[in-house]
C-alpha cells in the first residue's frame, strides 16, 4: 500500500522534472568542491524532481537518465552529497532513509500514518532550533528534530 500511494506521488513529480538546469547542478556540485561527474549530475537532478523519495526511487529516476549505474554507485554519490551538505538525509520512525535537496532551512516534516506520504513544515520561528527548551542541561543545541504525524487530506477523506 505504502509503495503504491508513493509511486502515484513520485510518478505526479515526474512531469515536473528539471526544475533545476545542469549548468545549476553543476554550479552547485562545484560550490561543494565535488567534481562534477554524470552520476552526481543525475543523482543530484534526481533529489530535487523527487522530494524525500527513497533510495530505490533515486535509483529509478537516476538510471531513466544513466541506465548503467549501479546501487553501489547511487549509494556512493547520496552518501558524497549528504556529506557535503547539498543534500539531506531523513529518516522518520518506521521508514526507509529519505532524501531531499532541500536543505539549511531548517524545516520539518509531517508524515502521513496511513499512507507514509511527507510533506515540508517551515520551521516556526525560521532559525535553528525552533525549539527552545525550558532547561538546556549545559548543552549546545543547534539542531531540534520535529516529525508531526498524522493523516494526509487524501487519508482523511477516503477512510472517513
Ligand atoms: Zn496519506
Ligand atoms: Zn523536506
Amino acid at each position: 500500500m505504502k509503495t503504491t500511494r508513493f509511486l502515484t506521488g513520485s510518478r505526479q513529480v515526474d512531469r515536473l522534472r528539471c526544475v533545476v538546469a545542469e549548468s545549476d547542478l553543476q554550479h552547485l556540485l562545484r560550490g561543494a568542491a565535488l567534481r562534477v561527474t554524470r552520476p552526481r549530475l543525475a543523482v543530484l537532478d534526481a533529489v530535487h524532481a523527487h522530494p524525500h523519495a527513497d533510495t530505490e526511487s533515486i535509483i529509478q529516476a537516476t538510471r531513466r537518465h544513466l541506465p548503467d549505474v549501479s546501487h553501489q554507485a547511487v549509494y556512493d554519490v547520496l552518501r558524497a552529497l549528504t556529506e557535503v551538505g547539498l543534500v539531506r538525509r531523513i529518516q522518520p520512525s518506521g521508514s526507509v532513509a529519505r532524501y531531499e535537496a532541500r536543505v539549511g532551512d531548517n524545516h520539518h516534516h509531517m508524515v502521513c500514518r496511513s499512507c507514509g506520504v511527507i510533506a515540508d513544515v517551515d520551521c516556526a520561528t525560521g532559525t535553528a532550533p525552533c525549539l527552545t527548551m525550558s532547561d538546556d542541561q549545559g548543552f549546545t543545541v543547534d539542531e531540534a528534530e520535529v516529525t508531526y504525524w498524522g493523516r494526509c487530506p487524501a487519508c482523511s477523506t477516503t477512510s472517513s
